[in-house]
């Protein structure tokens, strides 16, 4: 199998996998109990915690675990917007290229009174600064705008997002889900950071916010109080313990790892060049390293897919999330690519796991697809 589909979830590394089997036999007891086995428990939470904080550029206390990305990115969105509303703050901006966990987290707020509005972005994916800066004025309660984009792996303008937010008295969420594996976040400040485990070798269905001191939350959910009452009920020690393996691999190796998998991806992005009439999304943007966006003149990327699928390549349309519903992703949209262009969208994600072999393979089974798709038309 050539797994090519590393932004929708990563393989569990060998690391993550060992601890997690440990901490499943071991570290049954409510990690909130007083006893010595709860204690051991808590120990392995408060570890990944300050794991988190530093990959994060933010203190232990400020680090609150949630079930992943998108409970990360509704909490920092609703969460905020609804404590600020009290102070008259009743408008969210958000990028149009966000992940649907902020879209639909943004919208949700409509109904209550709340303006939402997008802020464009140029060709390249990238958000447009001035146009930005316009839509934020003493009203907005919250910015978002993501580190880098999960379908092309366009990285954003977060330092600049924040100078404008801050400015104007309004608060900044970036969604970092992609970006961890790849970019040190630490030195940029947002109020607001989401992040998610099965990203970066992690477990699925563990991620945590950083909520910056003197940052006010609405909680979402109510109950034991647990992560200072912004999000109650037991933690998951085993899935927690897996995030922090996870982020002790990455802390350690991500400049060597970036730099193999770029190389792997710009020789594949040049093997899928040489096909023609292949158009490389973000292309002159900065990406993150495992991200290849192309959209492939004349072939529809669904059948493409199950081609691919037959020849055990692992690729994606578009977000894993979107995938399959055959709609033109609002990420192409929002960059101005025209529909019959994006029907042909092709994502690969390499990752941690990704060998030369790999690239190599799927270059010639992407080839070998598309040849035939076209030559059927
Ligand atoms: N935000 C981005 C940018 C993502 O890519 C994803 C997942 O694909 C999410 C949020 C949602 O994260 P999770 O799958 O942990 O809920």
């Amino acid at each position: 199998m050539i797994y090519l589909d590393h932004a929708a979830s990563t393989p569990l590394s060998a690391a993550v996998r060992t601890r997690m089997q440990h901490l499943l036999k071991e570290e049954f007891a409510n990690p909130s109990s007083l006893h010595a086995p709860a204690r051991a428990a808590r120990k392995v939470i408060e570890e990944t915690r300050e794991l988190v904080a530093v990959a994060l550029g933010g203190r232990p206390d400020e680090v609150v675990f949630t079930s992943g990305g998108t409970e990360s990115d509704n909490l920092a969105i609703l969460g905020a917007a609804r404590k600020r509303r009290s102070i008259g703050r009743t408008k969210v901006v958000v990028s149009a290229i966000e992940h649907h966990a902020v879209l639909d987290a943004a919208a949700a707020l409509v109904p209550d009174g709340f303006e939402v509005v997008l802020a464009p972005v140029s060709r390249d994916g990238v958000v447009e600064i001035e146009a930005l800066s316009e839509l934020v004025d003493d009203s907005t309660a919250l910015v978002s705008v993501m580190t880098a984009n999960n379908e092309t792996g366009v990285i954003q303008p977060i330092d600049e997002v924040q100078e404008i937010a801050h400015a104007r008295g309004a608060l900044v969420h970036t969604d970092a889900v992609q970006a961890l594996a790849w970019m040190d976040i630490s030195p940029h400040a947002a109020d607001l950071v989401s992040v998610s485990a099965h990203k970066l070798g992690g477990p699925k269905g563990v991620g945590a916010l950083l909520v910056r001191r003197g940052t006010k939350l609405e909680p979402l959910v109510h109950g034991g109080g647990q992560e200072r009452g912004m999000r109650p009920g037991t933690l998951n020690t085993v899935g927690i313990g897996g995030f922090g393996a996870a982020l002790d691999d990455i802390l350690g190796n991500r400049p060597t790892l970036t730099s193999r998998v770029s190389a792997f991806r710009n020789q594949l992005q040049n093997d899928l060049l040489k096909l023609g009439g292949v158009h490389v999304s973000g292309a002159k943007a900065e990406r993150l390293p495992g991200h290849l966006h192309v959209c492939v003149e004349g072939i529809e990327s669904d059948t493409l897919l199950v081609l691919l699928d037959a020849a055990s390549v692992c690729a994606s349309s578009a977000s894993a999330c979107s995938s399959g519903a055959s709609e033109a992703s609002h990420v192409l949209k929002a960059m101005g690519i025209d529909s019959r262009l994006s029907r042909g969208a092709l994502r690969l994600s390499l990752g941690y796991s990704t060998q030369l072999a790999d690239v190599e393979a799927a270059a010639t089974a992407i080839e070998s697809a598309v040849t035939r798709l076209r030559v059927s038309k």
